[in-house]
């Protein structure tokens, strides 16, 4: 089963990443439901605990029976990995750590493995489906969209919003605007790399070990436009120090930047001030959640891209309409329900109907990901609400007034974010945990007596949620 895990994962993955990251992942042994897994080194564990384990274990589960949970360990390692620590039993997103690890460097002795290929250091493949010309533009994306095709149709003199930085949610369209820029821009004729920050972190610890780090640095300088996805996951104290020189060295010469996080710089918590700053200095553009005709509009896309390789799927205009309107959250979950209904065609040959539509994306309904929610918008939202201001708010005020929304809006932070208690405290102008944990009892407990207040608050909830 082990070996169809990694076959499964290298398909899935893609070669190159799975030679980074899994290709000296082995199984030691299964016992009481727990798989433990070696790597050879304390990065790569740190790396796939933080990045793969969901995806480790739910392939792991897919193709054998009985396993709970995974543990990673580095083989050769004389002390056993903290109980518990790396275990996986429920497969949430997990959040970011806050504290931000210092990337270890792989012990020299292991560490050459050969010149680093291009594919590293050159950027990864850009997928020939994500264009400009699939990319469907309504009014949530409509701006960053223009900002997009204005940078990758730009040549000649320095670059025009420096980073372009653009954030959203999952799937709505970050990967693919950026695929989009890439492709304008190379088929320009000019030099393009498109990073990841997985990528970006790999590239640039592979120099280091391999002696390369002067060329990677110098490879990533000489080009016309950078691209990075998904910042949000750099981290490492010598890594984002070395992705904020990159940043200004390609700044500063004009070239243009461009980068997709899943949120606004100033909510790059694992970046530090100068990196966030420099982040928010070009042009910042959100993409908002995709609203129903867009919804439909891309899904009318995707079904005539998938006809063009299977003429006899067809798919009726009130099928249609339901799916477009029963899957909300986003893109990614709009192609599952795609490729869930092609399934089902296939394999029953029969017509899809408005019944087996509605089974076959029945899990992505359900699943579908709750909006997120930003602890900036608690704060503005229940300032206004109680006429008071933000800075009342993270002030040190105690008068009731303050006091009161001061505490629904650290009740709210707790239960509509991921965020840590100590997080949240540190966005309520640097108070402690335990301040946060006395607001959220607090107002759980009043929430329970007072009627009024109950309504209120979930009042609140619903005007941040929708
Ligand atoms: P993100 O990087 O923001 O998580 P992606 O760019 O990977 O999202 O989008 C997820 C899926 O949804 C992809 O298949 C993408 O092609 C599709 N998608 C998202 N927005 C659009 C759009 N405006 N037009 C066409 N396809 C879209
Ligand atoms: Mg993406």
């Amino acid at each position: 089963a082990w070996q169809r895990v990694k076959r499964r994962l290298r398909a899935e993955l893609g070669e190159d990443v799975f030679a980074s990251w899994f290709a000296r992942l082995e199984l030691q042994e299964v016992s009481g439901g727990v798989a433990r897994l070696t790597v050879p080194t304390r990065f790569l564990k740190s790396w796939i605990e933080s990045h793969y384990l969901d995806r480790v274990l739910a392939t792991f589960r897919s193709e054998a029976d009985g396993i709970e949970s995974l543990e990673v360990g580095v083989r050769g390692a004389m002390a056993p990995a903290r109980p518990g620590a790396a275990t996986l039993t429920k497969p949430a997103p997990s959040p970011r750590p806050a504290a931000s690890p210092v990337v270890e460097m792989p012990e020299p002795e292991r560490a050459p493995r050969g010149p680093v290929p291009d594919g590293e250091l050159g950027g990864a493949p850009l997928d020939a489906r994500l264009t400009f010309e699939s990319f469907v533009v309504g009014r949530s994306n409509a701006l960053a969209h223009a900002a997009a095709e204005r940078v990758a149709r730009h040549d000649g003199g320095p670059a025009l919003y420096n980073p372009l930085y653009f954030h959203a949610g999952v799937g709505l369209g970050k990967t693919h605007l950026l695929h989009g820029i890439g492709h304008a821009v190379k088929n320009a004729g000019r030099r393009v790399i498109y990073l990841t920050a997985d990528r970006f972190m790999y590239g640039f610890v592979n120099a280091l070990k391999t002696q390369s780090a002067l060329a990677f640095k110098e490879k990533l300088r000489a080009i016309d436009v950078l691209i990075l996805d998904d910042v949000q996951f750099i981290q490492g104290r010598s890594i984002q120090a070395e992705f904020g020189h990159t940043l200004n060295a390609l700044i500063d010469a004009g070239r243009q930047v461009v980068v997709a996080a899943d949120r606004p710089p100033t909510e790059l918590e694992s970046l530090d001030e100068r990196v966030r700053s420099r982040l928010a200095g070009g042009l910042v553009v959100e993409i908002g959640t995709l609203d129903e005709g867009l919804r439909a509009s891309i899904l009318q896309s995707r079904l005539e891209a998938v006809r063009a390789s299977h003429p006899t799927f067809e798919v009726g205009p009130a099928v249609a309409e339901y799916v477009a309107k029963a899957i909300t959250a986003n893109g990614r979950d709009l192609e599952g329900a795609v490729n869930r209904l092609l399934a089902h065609a296939t394999l029953t040959g029969a017509p899809v109907t408005l019944d087996t539509a509605e089974t076959a994306i029945r899990d992505l309904v359900k699943n579908r990901e709750p909006k997120r929610v930003k602890i900036e918008d608690i704060q503005k939202l229940v300032a206004s609400r109680y006429n008071v201001s933000r800075s009342d708010i993270l002030s040190e005020r105690r008068t009731a007034a303050v006091v009161k929304p001061r505490q629904i809006a650290m009740y709210l932070s707790k239960v509509l974010t991921l965020r840590s208690l100590p997080e949240i405290g540190r966005r309520f102008g640097g108070r402690d945990h335990t301040t946060v944990l006395h607001a959220v009892r607090k107002i759980e407990k009043a929430i329970g007596e007072d009627t009024a207040l109950c309504d209120e608050v979930e009042l609140l909830k619903r005007m941040l949620q929708d």
